[in-house]
């Protein structure tokens, strides 16, 4: 059981970690086209930093980790920290949110490492042109190879999709449709303003609401049940081995059993995507804080945790305007 409780009672047992701000790709959603500002190297959280700041995290009850970015695998030596992290006895499972361009000669290696469990593959287009487009980068053919390989592979494999109005959202069924033989899980993702310029100007919205009913125009869906603290809710397509979810990121109605907090490349603490930011970790620790330092310096962030999504957004200084690659995603 974790100690880390917040005021509203919510256990934090997951910790999300941005190990890098930087990417091979430029997504629309993202990034602007030449991309973002980077941080000098010497400001992003090292290997050994990052390791200590998880482990003391474990030993206050966190159990799960979602390694993300930035690209994580664009960081150097990044399967040395993943085999690094394995060796800490409290993590039950370590988890990789990726592009996929670069990892398909890591994939055996992937398998070996026990506490991987889960690769979150972000795909938003089931066609080159489109994908190339989204991203601004031609790297269709190697991510659908990364696809076919994890979905051959002993990890489960999610799907993210961010639905975006104009863009991708006649290909919803389709994807759907990978979901008939193989035993995957698409998770269809609302779009949120982290693209480093604010919110974006859509013609339509593309909520929970509109994403489940477009499904539901094809096929038969029955939600099934999702973890408590799950960020998706989650349905059996009649007939079809793997299963679909949407990810209500913006609507924000999933923040009531959030057990998730997130460190950013730089070390910055954040008790939800949608805050400011409220504590810099790599300074403390830079300014020789010790581990029982940390510890109860967790134990009071949490307690600042916002209700929801929503009152985190309001308590901001100013408006959404950063890249999901600096926030890690
Ligand atoms: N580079 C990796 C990737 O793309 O999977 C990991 C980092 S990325 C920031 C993590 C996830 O956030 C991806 O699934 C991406 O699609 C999603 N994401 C990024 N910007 C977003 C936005 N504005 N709205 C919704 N999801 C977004
Ligand atoms: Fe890079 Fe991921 Fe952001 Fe795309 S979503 S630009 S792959 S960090």
């Amino acid at each position: 059981m974790s100690n880390l409780v917040d005021d509203f009672g919510r256990q934090i047992t997951y910790v999300r970690l941005a190990v890098t701000d930087r990417c091979n790709l430029r997504c629309q959603y993202c990034m602007p086209a030449h991309g973002i500002e980077i941080v000098p190297r010497n400001e992003l959280l090292t290997y050994k930093e990052m390791y200590r700041i998880v482990r003391v995290l474990t030993e206050l009850g966190v159990n799960k980790i979602r390694l993300t970015g930035g690209e994580p695998f664009v960081r150097k030596d990044f399967m040395k920290f993943l085999e690094m992290l394995s060796f800490n006895d409290l993590l039950d499972d370590i988890n990789i949110t990726t592009n996929g361009a670069l990892i398909s000669k890591h994939i055996a290696e992937l398998e070996k490492l026990k506490k991987i469990k889960n690769i979150n593959l972000s795909l938003d287009s089931l066609q080159r042109e489109k994908f190339a487009k989204i991203t601004r980068r031609d790297v269709f053919p190697e991510v659908f190879k990364t696809f076919d390989l994890l979905d051959k592979s002993s990890l489960n494999v999610k799907l993210n999709v961010v639905v975006q109005s104009g863009v991708n959202t006649d290909e919803i069924n389709d994807f759907v449709a990978l979901t008939k033989d193989r035993n995957i899980d698409v998770r269809f993702i609302e779009e949120m303003p982290f693209n480093g310029n604010g919110q974006r100007q859509t013609q339509e919205n593309w909520n929970f609401t509109r994403i489940l009913n477009e499904i539901k125009s094809q096929y038969t869906v029955v939600e099934i049940p999702s973890e408590r603290s799950s960020t998706s809710r989650n349905y059996s397509v009649d007939g079809h081995l793997g299963t679909v979810g949407i990810i209500p990121a913006f609507t924000r109605t999933i923040c009531n059993d959030c057990n998730r907090i997130r460190i950013t490349s730089t070390g910055t603490f954040k008790n939800c995507l949608f805050d400011d930011g409220v504590f810099n970790l790599r300074d403390f620790i830079r300014n020789g804080a010790s581990n029982e330092d940390l510890k109860n310096l967790f134990l009071q962030l949490v307690k600042q945790k916002p209700k929801d999504g929503f009152e985190a957004e309001a308590n901001r200084k100013g408006n959404v305007t950063e890249s999901m690659s600096t926030i890690g995603g």
